[in-house]
């Protein structure tokens, strides 16, 4: 075989695991650059669809916090994404939302919000509002929510659509949420939806004794990570495997 045939060979190969659906439960597929422009159909049933979203993404895989499949039956997913892309919006799979980020697998929002162990009269912070699904999902299970966005377009659109869905206990702010957000510090939880090296100190400081953190931490490849703020210091867990857009650093 000469080299001409083994590029062919290497070239097949690499379309066919593009094209591969995904089915791993595990793996959030961040990519901002998938493109499909498609009108969406008013008539569509989001409800059904978010009923199955529920049975055969969520609970036939493990989820099994009752107050996180009861925010994910109610919260309309189709309503954060974009129209061009609505009809997809219950499909297992992250979805482009501008500015080259991603709405998270619903999977993957289910998995953060479920193991961050929130209760109806905590405090939480979320860092990387993006289209603010998972800052709704934590609003339907905290007292106060406060998310931090890097991308004021995105803090923007989070605010807009979320005011209109009527969330009065959550608060979205422009910022670099590598510092957190001292002012409402410290926090019962905290999760990160976007990937940093490292664990950023700020983020370790406002979290309360006992509080839980959820992080995907890495390059290339990460992990979902869950720390518990004890008295002794903080117990780390390493998790599931993810792809999350990384934390960036500068305001835009
Ligand atoms: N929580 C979203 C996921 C958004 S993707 C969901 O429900 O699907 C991650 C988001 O983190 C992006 O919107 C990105 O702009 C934001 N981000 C990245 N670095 C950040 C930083 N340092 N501070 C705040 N937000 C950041």
């Amino acid at each position: 075989m000469n080299f001409g045939w083994i590029s062919i060979a290497i070239c097949c190969c690499c379309i066919l695991l593009m094209c591969k659906p995904s089915n791993a439960a595990e793996l959030s597929f961040n990519s901002p650059r998938l493109h499909r422009p498609r009108a969406y159909s008013p008539t569509e049933n989001f409800e059904g669809q978010r009923k199955q979203m529920v049975e055969y993404q969520l609970r036939a895989r493990g989820i099994k916090d009752k107050r996180v499949l009861a925010a994910m039956s109610k919260i309309p997913r189709d309503q954060f994404v974009d129209p061009s892309w609505r009809d997809l919006a219950y499909c297992d799979r992250p979805l482009p939302i501008g500015h080259n980020q991603t709405i998270s697998q619903p999977y993957i929002v289910a998995y953060m919000s479920s193991v961050a162990r929130i209760s109806p009269s905590d405090r939480v912070l979320e860092i990387g509002t993006g289209c603010g699904y998972q800052t709704a999902v934590l609003g339907e299970l905290a007292k106060e929510v406060y998310s931090v966005e890097i991308i004021p377009q995105l803090a923007d659109r989070g605010r807009k659509i979320l005011s209109k869905l009527d969330y009065k206990n959550i608060e979205v702010k422009t910022g670099d949420g590598y510092q957190g957000w001292t002012e409402h510090a410290p926090y019962d939880a905290i999760i990160v939806t976007a990937a940093p090296e490292h664990i950023p100190q700020s983020l370790i400081d406002q979290l309360a004794v006992n509080g839980t953190k959820v992080i995907p931490l890495g390059t290339w490849y990460q992990q979902i990570y869950v720390l518990t703020k004890t008295p002794d210091g903080m117990v780390k867990e390493k998790t599931i495997p993810v792809r999350f857009v990384p934390m960036r650093r500068k305001l835009l």
